[in-house]
This record gives structure tokens, C-alpha cells and sequence, in this order.
């Protein structure tokens, strides 16, 4: 086999774990200035200051913040770290920073810095990131401010180690460039809506939380043969590719037993996620062959999310270690299924609560409809935007195509539940109703416990105590659709607040105020429950009898940005400003535009500079054959099949270098229009339709051509290690 050499010697390398395993609950957390590093560190003023700055949001004073910063100084020093940066998370998707040493150098000698407004706020000059037009390039300045709520971590990289503050990061004039800032205003204002809500409940509750556990999917291929191939290099998938003989139809990829040289990497990585106080808690190989999920304990949202750009980052550095590229595209590979994340969230009590659990009491199971029914009619008044923000280049092949969530927004609840609904909504209003009583069963709890039926078609699924958002790309930052769901939900619970005061005010009793709002919700709402097969061509169509949308592409979709619905949720709440909105609008299709070009210039080049060559090659050796053969005597008819192939692959890279040049012009076209939406729309429409052809006459050529002139990693090589 042609790259037998680099199998070998790959499959050799099985670096040992080097962290001391002896006492793994001292390793966890090891490398975060937590709560223990911290009463260690921090004097009790600064300890509390921090504390309250967490809980209670209260700004941290200047005398108080030089403490904290001193003491997370001397923390990060005797840890061995050098220099000190600030942590965000820019529009690209991608973790930024920027270092800074601790030392300064004095009078010939190098003396230990780290000053109050160090810790709290920084200005990287950042005009090179992505603002959609907010920071004009000539106000370059950016700055970067400290959130407390995020405990700063200590990264490994090579041989050095940094100091990482997370922080949110803003333009000069404050608006919001990144997707923790605005992350943390839905979070204040669900904290606001939900506890109002609960309060109706019980008035012991002062905070709700929205919670997250995060599962992502990942591909890992040899980084040999990664390198070899430019397209995985500069795009992150496979621009071409034919399908090997067997994929994942055996289906014995699935929960299969875990090959050596992966367990190694997962090991590694689970004990790296470990010091960094991730908790990841499972592993296991996914449907495809050379695809793998991991998943953490959920946490509380913010740090979720910055947990999980972590875990991509150290996934990329632990997989070097083990020779291996991890690959958290979408769809790296066609014809087996793609990467998601799915994004498991619930909203929690400062009481312990889970607002998503059913209770056994009557009063606990309305709260938890209560809460049930905001977020499906949350979810179905916002299932633009929440579509709008999953959308991306990458997850364009996933979403829609055969095995992944459809772009149609649907929520799946199960049977048991289904039926409930329909009990709820049919029932009479009177209290002693008979549909009333079956919803005030006492044991609602055990129901759901045996009845928590599975669906994985669907974009949106209640798993029996919170929803899973499985629509969500496997190298999307979860801050963008956690951003959309924690604003939808707020919004409609501060609209059922209203409506229920509304109805209380008219001298209704609180629960039929209660109920008779759930209802109405619900009747408005329930089309978008569904519960076949959302990878059918029938749900396609009866969602569009359903009135639901079905936004195929990011261009498409990127739309609900500007939208109604945008205000009412992002503005009207300060999540966003318009101009903040508008810019986040052009940056996703610039981003789309940008990939989408990037992707048909590999695929000229790949054609051009490898795939023609190899079919040239492999026709001149069949040429050269039926020459010799002739001359050896051989009859004509005794040489039709070979002369039959050297016509196919003639007829072959004949085709393709037609539809390259198509392609090629199409690009040329879109590059000259100036507004962006056009261009994003000539990109998908005109360019992206003509990958399909140049794949289809290049996968030919690869499937027909000898194997010793393809110098291109093929897939049976790259997915099955072992
Ligand atoms: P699966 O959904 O595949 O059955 P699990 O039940 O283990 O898997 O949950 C998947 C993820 O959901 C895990 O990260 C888990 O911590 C998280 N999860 C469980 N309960 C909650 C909750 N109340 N809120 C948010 N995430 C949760
Ligand atoms: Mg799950």
C-alpha cells in the first residue's frame, strides 16, 4: 500500500502518560486559580471581593484587584509560568491571545509585574480580528476585560507555561466583539425572567442558572497523512474523496471497542482536560469509522463554553503529541456522517432545582410545564434565529444531509410527554376536571423516567430533564447558539410573567392564570413538535403544510439576523444593539464567502496540480500498453477493454477540466459584486453547485486510476486506524 511506510511508523507512536495518575483528585483543577488556589492566595477581602463579583456581579475595587492579581501572580510563578495573557474569544469562532512576560527588566535585572489594570483590562490591538465594520481599521483599538466568573487557568503548551485570564472583549466604544459578552447579558436576563417565573412557585428562589454539557464529536486521521493532503490542511474536509467499499454501514464502528493509539489520546487528553478542571466524563468511538465523542458533567453556561474552546485547543495539542490530527469540521468526510456538539441545556435554581426535572407533586409538575411549554414556544417563535445560529459553511453539509438534524427547527419530546401535552390542552378548565388530574399525577417524575424515548433526527430533543440542541456544529463556539437560546427563552418568560399578571389582575387565581396562558402557548405553538423521521423526505413536506421554515443555507438563514424577531429578542432585551446585529450579520457571510473561495481554490489546485497529472500519467501507461501490445501481435478486440478505459479516463479528466473552468469563471463572476449579500448568495448558488461536478469526475478517475499513481491520501487509508 502506498503509505504502508507512514502507517507503520505512525502506529508505532504510542506515547506513554507522562502526568503523575497516583491522586487524580489533587490533579483536578491543578492548573486553575480556583476556589482553593485562591483561599490559599488571596487574603480574605480579596477572596470574598471575588466571590461576590461572581455571585453577585459586584465590581471589584481597584486596591482589591491589585490583591487578586499579586496573589494569582505568585500562584502562576511557583506553577512555572512565564508570561501572563488574556483569553477571548474573537468572531472568528477561535480562541485568542496575546502574551505578555511577567518580568520587566530593570536596571540590567529582570523583575517580577503583574499590576491591577493587567489583570482586569487590556487592549490588544486587534483591527485584524473580525467587527463587521464596528472598529474601523484606523480606531484599531480593542479591549479585552477581565470576567471573574471564569476562574484564570494555567495552559502547557511545548515547554512553556501562560498564565490565561478569561475576558470578554469589547470595541472602543463598548460594543461587543466576541461571544462571552453577550453571553453574560443572557444570562442576567434569565436570571431576571426565570426567577420571576419560579417565584409564582415557590419564593424561596432569588437565582436560576442555565446549565450546559456539551458533547463533541471529532474525527482523528494520522497527521502524516493529513499533511498530504491540502485540502484537509486548508479547509478542514476532504474536497474530494472516493467512497472506500466499506463505510459505516456494518454499523460496527458504533460504541466499538477503542483502538490502542486512540485510547492513548483520549487517556492523555481526558487527564490534560483534567488539570484544567474540565470534567470530562465520557468517551466513546461514534457511528463513523475514525470518528469519537467526548463529554463533560455539565456546568454552569459561561464556563461551559469557555471549557469547551479549551478542549478544542488542547484536543489540536494532545493530538500532535499522539501523531494525530483532530478534525472538528463538520463534514470531513462525504458519504459518512458529519461532527456535531450537542449543546444539553436546562435552567437551575440557586435552591437546586432543575427547572427541566419533572417533580412527583402537582405544584412542581405545572412548574415544570410551565417552564416546558416557554421554551417550546420560545423555540418555535425563535426557530429563525436559532437556525441562524448554528449556520455556517461547515455545517451546511451536515445539516439537511442524510444523517444529521434537518435545517428545518422541530422539537422532539417523545410519546409520553406528546400525549400529556395533548391532555393539557384538551383539558376542561375546571380544577376538578378529569384531564386536569392526569396532569396533576404525582408521579410524573417515574413516567418520563421509563419513558425517555430517543430520537436522533431531531434538531431539538427533550431528553428527560433538560433539551439537547443537536443542530449545532462540532467546531462551532456554543456561545453563539447559547447566546440565541438563554435570549429566546428570557424573552418569552418575561412576556408569560406579563401575561399571567395580566390575568391575575382580572382576579384569576394564580394557577388558572397559569394554565389558561400554557394553553393558549401551546395551541400556538405545538406545530413545531415533531416526532418521525426528520431525515425524511415526507417531514419536508409536512413541515412545509406546518408553515415551518426550512432555510437550506447559511446565506439564507444569516437573514433573521435583521429581523423582527431579532429586536424583540436582542435589542428590545440589550442583548445586542442593531449595529451590533448588523455586524455579526456581515461577518457570517464574509466568513462564508471566504471559506466557500478558499475551498473552489483548493479544488482548482488540487484538480490542476495532482489529479490531471495522475490521470495523464495513468493514459500515457495505457497508451504505451496498447502500442506495445499491438506491436507484440495482440488483436485489437483483445485490447478493447483497455482501450474502453483509456476513453473513460479521457472522457474523464476531459469533464473535469470543463467543470473547473466553469467553476473557475462562476468565482470570477461572484468577486466582482460588492455587497455582500450577493456575493454570499453567487458563492452558494453558482460556485458551490459546481464542486458536486468536479468531485464527481475526479472521485471516477481516483476509483479508476492505478493505485501507485494516486498520490493522494484516499479515505480507506486515512479512517480506518487501528
Ligand atoms: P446522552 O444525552 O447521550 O444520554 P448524558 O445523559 O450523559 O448523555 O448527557 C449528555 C450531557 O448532558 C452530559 O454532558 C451531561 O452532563 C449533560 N447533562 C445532564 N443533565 C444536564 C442538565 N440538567 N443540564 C445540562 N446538561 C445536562
Ligand atoms: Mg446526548
Amino acid at each position: 500500500m502506498r503509505f504502508k511506510a507512514i502507517h507503520t511508523a505512525q502506529s508505532r507512536i504510542i506515547p506513554s502518560v507522562t502526568t503523575d495518575i497516583s491522586d487524580i483528585p489533587s490533579l483536578f483543577g491543578s492548573n486553575v486559580f480556583g476556589k482553593e488556589a485562591m483561599k490559599e492566595y488571596l487574603n480574605k477581602d480579596a477572596f470574598e471581593a471575588v466571590n461576590k463579583a461572581v455571585n453577585e456581579g459586584k465590581t471589584i475595587q481597584r486596591e482589591i484587584a491589585q490583591k487578586v492579581a499579586d496573589g494569582m501572580k505568585n500562584w502562576a510563578i511557583e506553577k512555572g509560568a512565564t508570561s501572563f495573557t488574556h483569553w477571548f474569544q474573537p468572531l472568528t469562532g477561535l480562541t485568542a491571545e496575546k502574551h505578555d512576560s511577567f518580568y520587566e527588566v530593570w536596571d540590567g535585572k529582570a523583575i517580577e509585574k503583574f499590576s491591577a489594570s493587567s489583570l482586569s483590562q487590556q487592549e490588544p490591538d486587534a483591527s485584524s480580528l473580525p467587527s463587521g465594520g464596528l472598529r474601523n481599521t484606523f480606531e484599531a483599538r480593542g479591549y479585552t476585560a477581565w470576567d471573574p466568573s471564569s476562574p484564570a487557568f494555567i495552559m502547557e503548551k511545548a515547554s512553556g507555561k501562560t498564565l490565561c485570564i478569561p475576558t470578554i472583549f469589547v470595541s472602543y466604544h463598548g460594543e461587543a466583539l466576541d461571544y462571552k459578552a453577550p453571553l453574560l447579558k443572557t444570562m442576567s436576563l434569565i436570571n431576571k425572567a426565570a426567577t420571576d417565573v419560579c417565584n409564582f412557585f415557590d419564593k424561596n428562589v432569588k437565582k436560576v442558572g442555565s446549565s450546559l454539557g456539551i458533547e463533541q464529536e471529532y474525527f482523528l486521521v494520522d497527521k502524516a497523512l493529513y499533511d498530504a493532503r491540502q485540502d484537509l490542511v486548508m479547509t478542514g474536509r476532504t474536497v474530494i474523496g472516493f467512497s472506500p467499499a466499506k463505510g459505516q454501514q456494518l454499523e460496527d464502528h458504533y460504541f466499538g471497542a477503542i483502538p490502542a493509539r486512540v485510547f492513548n489520546f483520549m487517556y492523555d487528553l481526558e487527564l490534560e482536560a483534567m488539570k484544567l478542571g474540565i470534567p470530562l466524563r465520557t468517551r466513546h468511538n461514534e457511528v463513523a469509522p475514525g470518528q469519537y465523542e467526548c463529554a463533560p458533567m455539565f456546568e454552569e453556561i459561561n464556563l461551559a463554553v469557555d471549557h469547551n474552546q479549551l478542549l478544542m485547543d488542547i484536543m489540536e495539542e494532545v493530538g500532535r503529541k499522539h501523531g494525530f490530527k483532530v478534525l472538528l469540521h463538520e463534514k470531513p468526510f462525504a458519504g459518512i456522517n458529519g461532527s456535531g456538539k450537542h449543546n444539553n441545556w436546562s435552567l437551575i435554581t440557586d435552591t437546586g432545582v432543575n427547572l427541566l426535572s419533572p417533580g412527583n407533586d402537582p405544584l412542581s409538575n405545572l412548574q415544570f410545564l410551565t417552564f416546558f411549554i416557554n421554551i417550546i414556544k420560545a423555540f418555535h417563535d425563535c426557530s429563525s434565529i436559532l437556525r441562524a445560529s448554528i449556520a455556517s459553511s461547515a455545517n451546511d453539509h451536515r445539516l439537511g444531509a442524510n444523517e444529521a438534524p434537518p435545517a428545518i427547527m422541530s422539537i422532539f419530546i417523545g410519546s409520553t410527554l406528546t400525549k400529556i401535552l395533548n391532555d393539557f390542552e384538551s383539558g376542561k378548565k375546571s380544577s376538578k376536571g378529569e384531564n386536569d388530574k392526569k396532569i396533576n399525577v404525582h408521579n410524573l417524575l417515574d413516567i418520563l423516567i421509563d419513558n425517555t424515548d430517543r430520537n436522533r433526527t431531531s434538531p431539538f430533543a427533550f431528553t428527560g430533564n433538560k433539551f439537547e440542541f443537536r443542530a449545532v456544529g462540532s467546531s462551532e463556539n456554543c456561545g453563539r447558539p447559547m447566546i440565541a437560546l438563554n435570549a429566546a427563552v428570557a424573552n418569552q418568560l418575561l412576556q408569560f410573567k406579563k401575561d399571567v399578571d395580566t390575568l391575575i389582575s382580572k382576579k384569576k387565581k394564580t394557577d388558572d392564570a397559569i394554565k389558561e396562558v400554557l394553553k393558549s402557548y401551546l395551541k400556538s405553538s405545538k406545530r413545531i413538535l415533531f416526532e418521525g423521521n426528520g431525515y425524511s423526505k415526507e417531514w419536508e413536506v409536512e413541515a412545509k403544510k406546518r408553515g415551518l421554515e426550512n432555510l437550506k443555507n447559511t446565506v439564507e438563514s444569516l437573514e433573521s439576523y435583521l429581523s423582527k424577531t431579532a429586536d424583540e429578542v436582542f435589542v428590545k432585551n440589550k442583548i445586542f444593539t442593531r449595529e451590533e446585529l448588523h455586524a455579526r450579520y456581515e461577518i457570517k457571510l464574509e466568513d462564508y464567502i471566504k471559506k466557500i473561495q478558499i475551498e473552489g481554490r483548493v479544488l482548482d489546485d488540487m484538480i490542476y496540480t495532482q489529479v490531471i497529472p495522475a490521470a495523464v500519467n495513468y493514459q500515457k501507461k495505457l497508451a504505451d500498453s496498447i502500442s506495445e501490445s499491438l506491436e507484440a501481435g495482440v488483436s485489437k478486440k483483445n485490447l478493447k477493454q483497455l482501450t474502453d478505459l483509456l476513453n473513460e479516463i479521457c472522457i474523464h479528466s476531459d469533464s473535469l477540466r470543463t467543470a473547473v473552468e466553469t467553476m473557475v469563471d462562476e468565482r470570477k463572476k461572484a468577486n466582482v459584486i460588492t455587497e455582500a449579500k450577493k456575493k454570499a448568495e453567487a458563492y452558494c448558488n453558482k460556485v458551490k453547485p459546481c464542486f458536486d461536478k468536479i468531485r464527481k469526475h475526479s472521485d471516477k478517475i481516483e476509483r479508476l486510476i492505478d493505485d501507485d499513481l494516486w498520490k493522494i491520501p484516499k479515505y480507506r487509508e486515512i479512517l480506518f486506524i487501528k
